[in-house]
């Protein structure tokens, strides 16, 4: 849940949706364990795992990270595991439209479904693979602004944008009063 310790100490579920193979699990391991494994299977099957993030105002938020092990292919599951969600990390492939499309269909469901005040990323992954792109960036950041998201582009295998997309999700938490 997100319930906050107190205000200088956030804590905050994140779940992370998309299409199974766009780069969920990657996203993740780079994050809380600044590792890239290719030969990790389509999902490493990463469950929950937790990352404290220090900000500059030197409060720290934990992040509860809720990885799919492949539910990500079972509709109604997902409004489980986005329940008390905090933040959202709605995450295409550049190199994939259908998980473009995929991902805005999982926008539609947060906005039905989800916390009113959830933080959501709209993530390209995948951008070391930009000689392969099919999506291009700047339609992805009008559907994002459309939509009140951010939109990043980042690449799980280069560490690219990563740190920047929790940091900037952790900005964007409301914060309780003191
Ligand atoms: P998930 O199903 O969304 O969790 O996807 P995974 O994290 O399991 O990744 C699926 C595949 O994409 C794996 O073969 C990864 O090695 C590969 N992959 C993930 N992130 C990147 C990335 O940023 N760049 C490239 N080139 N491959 C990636
Ligand atoms: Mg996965």
């Amino acid at each position: 849940s997100s319930n906050p310790a107190d205000s200088n100490n956030l804590r905050v579920k994140l779940v992370l949706l998309g299409d199974s193979g766009v780069g969920k699990s990657c996203i993740v391991l780079r994050f809380v364990r600044g590792q890239f494994d290719p030969t990790s299977k389509v999902t490493v099957g990463a469950s929950f795992l937790s990352q404290t993030l220090a900000l500059q105002d030197s409060s720290t938020i934990k992040f509860e990270i809720w990885d799919t092990a492949g539910q990500e292919r079972y509709a109604a599951l997902a409004p489980l595991y986005y329940r008390g969600a905090g933040a959202a990390i709605v995450v295409y492939d550049i190199t994939s439209p259908e998980s473009f499309i995929k991902a805005q269909y999982w926008v539609k469901e947060l906005q039905k479904h989800g916390n009113p005040d959830i933080v959501m990323a709209l993530v390209g992954n995948k951008a070391d693979l930009n000689e392969n792109r099919s999506v291009q960036s700047q339609d992805a950041r009008d559907y994002a602004d459309k939509n009140g998201m951010f939109f990043i582009e980042t690449s799980a295998k280069t560490a690219d944008n990563i740190n920047q997309l929790f940091e900037e999700v952790a900005k964007r938490l409301p914060r309780p009063a003191p």
